[in-house]
């Protein structure tokens, strides 16, 4: 038992700017003093470094992770009629993006690593099927060279969702550079987050980047004439000048989560009733989230009770935790006119009753680490 409780919240964003501020609030101060607040030469300037650093020819920044992903299925004429497969273990905004085109989304299944089972996939291909989009859950990357396979022999698109895996690469390549187009998310919890909303899209198709910025340019190449209806996305010149100072640290913050995912397995890997989160073999994770299952059964049966207990007494040992996802989006109210069955779906049903996100941020100290195995052998054991 820890006598000593010193909190370990489940995640601390205003640790990592404390490491960085005088770079930031000096960045910040001089485009304040600028008077370029949205676009110009701040912004393309991180669209650049962003796409240099992923080994692509186009970055188009915008709004949020959502409108990134929105954006590049109106950029594909993705829309009525049309079905994306997706993972139904994934945020609401993975899929929400899909219907707001006027799409159908088609989940499948993960398997064990959090991501969906591409055998699924490829089951799911029927002759209205447009587009693909693989989630890099929790920072870990789908096997990209399987996908890209079925893609390629279906002649269908791949739209990467790489909001939790920014830095995570598949086969050398960066995730985000694999599929046709790469969409990544700025929220302030994400790998690199800004300190507001913030989003961006990659690709190598210059057709596709000069249709994705007229897109979030309320449909317009040439000012006050609108071709077809666009939104408004942009990515504020603020976030764009403390993402492009967050970028250069990204590999060592990065880094830094690799280790303590290594940590967390050295002494989780073996402990009874708990199943610790493995990484594919040609993958590198980013560890957005650390997510443990802890599989025992509560006392009327159910799991998630079970895991809410665990949840619980690690909250009374002072160590914070979160749930992603409590419940998968084929299961949702606003999904129910799809008609899916609880049951249909059942590794992810499953899942979603067992998964524990531990604290994971590049700045837990030793110390924090060590209080949350011990409480969670506590609670195990
Ligand atoms: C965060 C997230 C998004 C959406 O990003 P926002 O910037 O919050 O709009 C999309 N997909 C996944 C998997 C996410 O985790």
């Amino acid at each position: 038992m820890i006598q000593s409780l010193n909190s370990v919240p489940a995640f601390d964003i205003k640790q990592q700017y404390s490491t960085i501020e005088a770079e930031v609030s000096a960045a910040v101060l001089e485009v304040l003093a600028s008077g370029r607040y949205i676009g110009g030469p701040v912004v393309e300037g991180f669209e650049k470094q962003f796409a240099a650093y992923h080994g692509v020819t186009e970055c188009v920044a915008c709004n949020s992770g959502t409108d990134a992903l929105f954006l590049a299925l109106r950029a594909l004429n993705i829309g009525a009629g049309d079905e994306v497969i997706t993972t139904t273990f994934t945020f609401i905004a993975t899929a929400e993006v899909i219907s707001a085109v006027g799409a159908k989304p088609v989940f499948v299944d993960i398997d064990d690593t959090f991501n969906f089972d591409l055998q699924q996939v490829a089951a799911a291909i029927t002759p209205k099927t447009k587009a693909i989009i693989p989630v890099h859950l929790f920072g870990q990357p789908v096997h990209m060279t399987a996908l890209m396979a079925i893609a390629q022999s279906h002649n269908l698109v791949v739209i990467e969702d790489c909001a939790q895996a920014t830095g995570a690469s598949w086969g050398g390549q960066k995730v985000g550079s694999i599929g046709h187009i790469g969409c990544f998310s700025f929220y302030p919890t994400k790998n690199l987050g800004g300190c507001g909303d913030g989003g961006a899209i990659t690709t190598n198709d210059p057709a596709i980047a000069s249709q994705l910025r007229v897109l979030r340019e309320h449909g317009s190449k040439v000012r006050y004439l609108h071709e077809e209806i666009g939104v408004n996305s942009r990515l504020d010149s603020i976030q764009a000048v403390i993402l492009e100072i967050k970028l250069r640290y990204l590999d060592n913050w990065n880094e830094r989560r690799r280790a303590i995912a290594a940590y967390y397995h050295e002494f989780l890997n073996q402990v009874p009733g708990l199943i610790a989160p493995q990484e594919l073999a040609g993958g590198v994770g980013v560890w957005n989230q650390y997510t443990i299952r802890v599989s025992g059964k509560g006392r009327n049966g159910a799991t998630a009770q079970y895991r809410d207990s665990v949840r619980q007494q690690l909250q009374e040992k002072g160590v914070g935790s979160m749930v992603y996802y409590p419940l998968p989006l084929h299961l949702q109210p606003v999904y129910q006119d799809l008609g899916y069955q609880p049951g249909y779906l059942p590794v992810s049903e499953q899942i979603s009753h067992e998964v524990i996100a531990l604290p994971m941020y590049p700045e837990l100290t030793q110390e924090q680490q060590d209080q949350v195995i011990y409480a969670l052998k506590d609670c195990l054991g």
